[in-house]
């Protein structure tokens, strides 16, 4: 199979007639061609989505005629679920469960922000008390315009539809250029769309690498927005190319978010969520709660416990049954969590299990799922992100110590806390510098809630009433009472000469 651009309503090969392919990471086998767009791709396609919104052909509809085209989008996600779902797993390698999730909640996101969009559009405009009579002052909220959307490989659908459903839901028209590692779903995304009945140009697709199609499409000045998520080596390139342009930008970044643990909480219910919280995805999960924190009294319990049940966690292809742990997704992720752990041996940390390649398996990037306990605050593996199945405990005394240790990371996506003592976990949450906060559970996402990071994880929210608010501008329209005179320049009696 061979994949296409999809730019100004129509399918088209890349200029450059180049491909990348599309690699199962279970078998190690090319199963597709990915078109590999360019700098002339990104140009025809911000230029066409350019044109779509000066025209207002899709951001003059009337909300209700919007949330109707987006309602069939979702409804064609539902229809295709089980080939989508297939296809993520198969690029991604993601159990197929998790990827039924995915697309289920990729459909419910584009119904969300239609129920949003309509009930915007039926509330009456915000006026101002500008505190002077004459004036009547009202506030209007418009599309910010063409939105540059790049997403990474983790989610590879879900990512997208975060920012495309939100931004085509407030009018905005839109150029996706999804991750080289897993863009199939997003360009069987672009089929759907094509079909709801969106204008030409509204929605546009260029699939390939960062260097050669994000970089031009975070540069192109005809962008009024760019809505990234990935690294923060990358959010940073983004954000300096922006600032040429001074465009809006938002950033959904990484994260090494602290799960703590309280000594009055039942041992099992911990285990569940520390491995969701770490396992679930295989671990390339943003918010993946990849430091646990342990207070001392449960700590070593809870390690023999936490290292039998990830003993009997199944590692396989993410299309086989029961199977809770896929491959990593590229040879290129895969090399580069094997040499954090290669580092780790030397770190202090000690190695409870797992920490190298999954035993059994002769082709495919296996990781076995890997728990470090006492590990030095100073190691790479504590500090920085992995976006692996590895997790990293150390104990605790006080709430004061589990607090600071928790804050003390440059990023700030999510926290999690667990105790039986509600007043306590809600006392934790408040201090936690992070935009996501568990309590009592790890890792469950809805579309109705915000979502992103404080520090390095990112600037901006996705998802709730904040990520449809990140796809529109602000305009005061201010009028002054004309049957007035201002009586600046000239006096009461001269106005009315
Ligand atoms: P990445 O930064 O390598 O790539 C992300 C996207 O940026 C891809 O589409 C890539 O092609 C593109 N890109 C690369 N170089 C570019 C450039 N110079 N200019 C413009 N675009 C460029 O990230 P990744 O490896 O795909 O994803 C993993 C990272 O994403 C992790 O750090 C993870 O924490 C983060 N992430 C964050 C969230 C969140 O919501 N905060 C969600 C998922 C993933």
């Amino acid at each position: 199979m061979k994949t296409e651009l999809y730019i100004d309503g129509a399918f088209v090969a890349p200029a450059g007639g180049a491909t990348l392919p599309a690699v199962d990471p279970a078998t190690e086998q090319v199963f597709a061609q990915v078109a590999s767009g360019g700098a002339e791709d990104i140009d025809r396609a911000v230029r066409a989505a350019r044109r779509a919104f000066d025209a207002g052909v899709w951001s003059d509809l009337p909300a209700t005629e919007r949330a109707a085209v987006l309602r069939r989008i979702a409804n064609g996600i539902r229809e295709n679920l089980a080939d989508l779902a297939a296809l993520e797993t198969r690029d991604n390698g993601k159990p197929l469960p998790e990827a039924q999730w995915d697309i289920e909640d990729a459909a419910f996101c584009f119904d969300y922000y239609a129920d949003l969009a309509e009930a915007d559009a039926a509330q009456p405009l915000r006026t101002n008390d500008v505190g002077d009579a004459r004036f009547d002052s009202r506030v209007l909220r418009e599309p910010v315009g063409v939105v540059a959307a790049i997403t990474p490989w983790n989610f590879p659908m879900l990512m997208a539809v975060w920012k495309v459903a939100p931004a085509l839901a407030a009018g905005c028209c839109v150029v996706l250029k999804p991750s080289e590692l897993c863009a199939m779903t997003c360009h069987a995304l672009a089929g759907i769309i094509d079909k709801a009945g969106l204008p030409a140009g509204v929605f546009n697709l260029v699939t390939g690498f960062g260097a050669e199609a994000g970089a031009p499409l975070s540069e192109h000045a005809l962008v009024d927005k760019v809505a990234f998520t990935g690294s923060v080596a990358t959010g940073r390139k983004v954000m300096q190319a922006a600032s040429a342009g001074i465009r809006t930008v938002s950033l959904e970044l990484g994260g090494k978010s602290p799960f703590l643990v309280f000594d009055d909480c039942d041992i099992d219910k911990a285990v569940e969520w520390i491995l969701f919280g770490i396992f679930w995805n295989k671990g390339e999960v943003c918010s993946a709660t990849s430091r646990v924190l342990v207070q001392r009294g449960i700590y070593a319990r809870l390690i023999e416990r936490l290292k039998e049940v990830t003993e009997a966690i199944r590692i396989g292809a993410g299309d086989q049954p029961g199977v809770k742990l896929g491959p990593i997704v590229s040879k290129g992720q895969y090399d580069k969590i094997l040499g954090f752990l290669e580092r780790a041996k030397d770190s202090g940390a000690r190695l409870v299990t797992g920490g190298g390649r999954a035993e059994g398996f002769e082709v495919g990037y296996y990781i076995a799922p890997t728990i470090y306990a006492d590990v030095p605050l100073d190691a790479e593996i504590w500090r920085e992100e992995i976006f692996g199945p590895v997790v990293c405990l150390n104990p605790f005394d006080t709430e004061e110590e589990a607090l600071r240790l928790a804050n003390d990371s440059p990023y700030g996506l999510a926290a999690a806390v667990m105790s039986d003592d509600l007043e306590r976990c809600d006392r934790v949450a408040a201090k936690l510098r992070a935009g996501i906060i568990w309590i009592n559970c790890s890792q469950p996402t809805f579309t109705q809630a915000p979502w992103g990071g404080y520090k390095s994880s990112g600037i901006g929210r996705e998802l709730g009433r904040e990520g449809f608010d990140a796809f529109l501008e602000t305009k005061q329209v201010t009028r002054f009472d004309h049957s007035q005179t201002w009586g600046w320049y000239l006096d009461e009696e001269e106005a009315g000469q």
